[in-house]
C-alpha cells in the first residue's frame, strides 16, 4: 500500500478484513505466493507442465529436485468448499463444467502422486504467508527423507 496516497483509515477490524480481500482479489495470489518464496531463497519453476502417466498438467510451483508440486487452485474454479458456489445462471452448463474440473484435479493429484510427487493444493483464499510456510515445510520434510 502506497503511504503518500489519501487512505481511508479502517474503523473496524471488519472493515480491515474486507479491504484487504479485495485488495487480494487485485493481486494473483500464486504470484504473491511465489515471491514470498523467493524472498526464503526457494528456487522453482512456475508453470511447469509435468508428463504423468496419460496427463500433462500445469503446475503453478514446481521444486523438480524434491519433487513437490504445488497448486494454487482458484476457491470458483476449483470449488473450494468456503467459497465455491454454483452460479444460478446456465446451472446444468456450469454443474458439467465445474464437475469435470475437480474430477480432473482430483485424478492429477492421484497421478503425480504416483510417480512419487509430493502434491499440495493450496486454496487461492489461504493467506499468502501461511502458503508460503506450508511449501516451505514440504520441501523441508522432502530434504530430510532424502538424507
Ligand atoms: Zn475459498
Amino acid at each position: 500500500m502506497r503511504k503518500d496516497l489519501p487512505y481511508p483509515h479502517p474503523t473496524s477490524a471488519a472493515v480491515t478484513t474486507v479491504m484487504k480481500a479485495n485488495r487480494r482479489a487485485d493481486t494473483r495470489p500464486e504470484l504473491v505466493v511465489r515471491s514470498l518464496l523467493h524472498r526464503r531463497g526457494l528456487r522453482f519453476r512456475k508453470d511447469l507442465v509435468i508428463e504423468v502417466a496419460d496427463t500433462r498438467p500445469r503446475v503453478d510451483i514446481v521444486f523438480p529436485k524434491h519433487r513437490v508440486a504445488v497448486f494454487i487452485d482458484g476457491c470458483f474454479w476449483h470449488q473450494c468448499p468456503e467459497h465455491g458456489h454454483r452460479p444460478r445462471v446456465n446451472l446444468g452448463y456450469w454443474d458439467k463444467k465445474l464437475t469435470r474440473t475437480v474430477e480432473r484435479d482430483a485424478r492429477t493429484t492421484a497421478a503425480l502422486q504416483e510417480a512419487g510427487w509430493d502434491v499440495l493444493r493450496i486454496w487461492e483464499h489461504v493467506p499468502p504467508e501461511e502458503a508460503a510456510y506450508l511449501i516451505e515445510a514440504a520441501i523441508a520434510e522432502r530434504s530430510s527423507l532424502n538424507r
